[in-house]
């Protein structure tokens, strides 16, 4: 466990999970006067994933945070990409577009995760008390905070707890109840993410490999010198039972269900067993009727995970915690107010990106005559699917607000 204390003695706020959303509203909260102490599950800033897409009011929220610009620079700057055969033949390339990116010559930005978490992590600065390594335990609320205790930390009581803590959030298991009721399934697929060596020798460049069966693998290099960051993924109609903490045992079933498979997957395979930053997940949605309980409250991928189909689903946090911190601080004598301004402003975009979603995974690629699967209907274009989200200037209205 590492801890720093906080600069902030105001209104003290737990934010559970320190990736995308929980990073996004820690920096805006910190601004607006609150305490914030986040703790994240894994010993440091988990690293790990493959590409995300920032877009359309995302890239104005990291504009705001003057981290634009930066974010530009850690790009992944993709050339292209190329779909191959069994034998590693080349049946589709383009440079104009990649599966994980779309457009290349769009204003979007696609960077690795670690990378932006990185980036968010050095915005938000220490202004905040980290607790890694540690988890919620239990929350117990009242109308004026929340008893918090830890599976190792002292127990705390805070103002507000925020589950930023992902697909699987534990905020959400114990405010809102069992995962079940909340996840939907998305197309019976299951990915796992990893680094590699960069073997196949990739440089900017993806390389994606995919069978009738849905076995497929999409390798990304950006330098040769430099790891590549692969999904390997399957599809399961009838579902799977898998323990979303046991990581050898996903490994093990991961491995089971692509054996046999063409292309380099045995390679890949190979260094998927030896992976440090293995990642393994359902394509799934969240949908909730309601994404608070009195002074507990999810954003992100914990409340409303958008899935892969159109890549929205960090547009959608980062707007999501933009706008659940500008509420907290309009509303800071009302917290439950806020939260309440929250739903009632975002609930649209989000129901809207995630159908949008649906529909687009609904529509299948076309069989090549090999049998292989090729994006001959089209790469999406994720431009045209990003949806506009008004953003409030909250800063300019709390600050001029503020005492002092
Ligand atoms: C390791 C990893 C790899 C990913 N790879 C991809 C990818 O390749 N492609 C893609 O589209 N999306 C990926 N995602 C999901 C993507 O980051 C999100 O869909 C999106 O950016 C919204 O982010 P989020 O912050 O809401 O959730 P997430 O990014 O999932 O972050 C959740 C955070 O909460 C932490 N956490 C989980 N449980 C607890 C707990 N009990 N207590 C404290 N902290 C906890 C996690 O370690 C993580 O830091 C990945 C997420 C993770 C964590």
């Amino acid at each position: 466990m590492n801890s720093t204390a906080p600069k902030r003695t105001d209104t003290r706020v737990l934010v559970s999970g320190a990736s995308i959303s929980g990073l996004t509203i820690a920096y805006w909260l910190v601004r607006y006067g609150f305490a914030v102490t986040m703790v994240e599950r894994a010993p440091h800033l988990r690293p790990g994933g493959h590409a995300l897409d920032v877009r359309g009011p995302a890239l104005e929220v990291a504009e705001r945070m003057a981290i634009l610009g930066t974010m530009r620079d850690r790009s992944t700057k993709l050339t292209g990409m190329a779909v191959v055969d069994s034998d590693g033949q080349e049946i589709f390339r383009s440079t104009e577009s990649t599966l994980t990116g779309g457009r290349l010559d769009s204003a979007d930005v696609e960077i690795m995760r670690d990378d932006l978490c990185h980036v968010l992590h050095e915005a938000v600065g220490d202004q905040v008390e980290y607790i890694f390594g540690d988890s919620i335990a239990s929350l117990t609320q009242d109308e004026s905070g929340v008893d918090v205790t830890f599976v190792t930390a002292a127990p705390r009581r805070f103002e507000l707890v925020i589950g930023a803590d992902g697909l699987y959030s534990r905020v959400r298991r114990i405010a809102f109840g069992p995962d079940e009721q909340f996840l939907r399934a998305f197309g019976d697929l299951y990915v796992a993410t990893f680094g590699m060596p960069n073997f196949l020798g990739l440089e900017r460049w993806q390389v994606m490999y995919q069978q009738p069966d849905s076995v497929g693998a999409l390798v990304m290099g950006l330098r040769k010198d430099v790891s590549a960051r692969t999904y390997l993924g399957f599809s399961a109609p009838k579902g799977i039972d898998y323990g979303f903490r046991d990581i050898d045992a996903q490994k093990r079933l991961l491995a089971d269900r692509v054996a046999g498979a063409g292309w380099v997957i045995p390679q890949i395979v190979e260094h998927m067993l030896r992976a440090t930053d293995f990642h393994f997940y359902s394509l799934s949605q969240v949908r909730m009727n309601s994404w608070s309980r009195g002074r507990i409250v999810l954003v992100g991928d914990a409340g409303y995970a958008v899935s892969l189909g159109t890549g929205q689903g960090t547009t959608v946090a980062m707007v999501g915690a933009y706008v659940l911190a500008g509420e907290l601080a309009t509303h800071k004598d009302d917290l439950v107010g806020g939260i309440a301004a929250y739903e009632d402003g975002l609930r649209a975009y989000v129901i809207r990106n995630q159908d949008i979603a649906l529909e687009q995974n609904a529509q299948p690629d076309e069989p090549t005559d090999e049998g292989e699967t090729a994006p001959t209907g089209g790469i999406p274009d994720f431009g045209a699917l990003t949806l506009p989200f008004a953003l409030k200037n909250y800063q300019d209205r709390w600050f001029r607000c503020r005492p002092g």
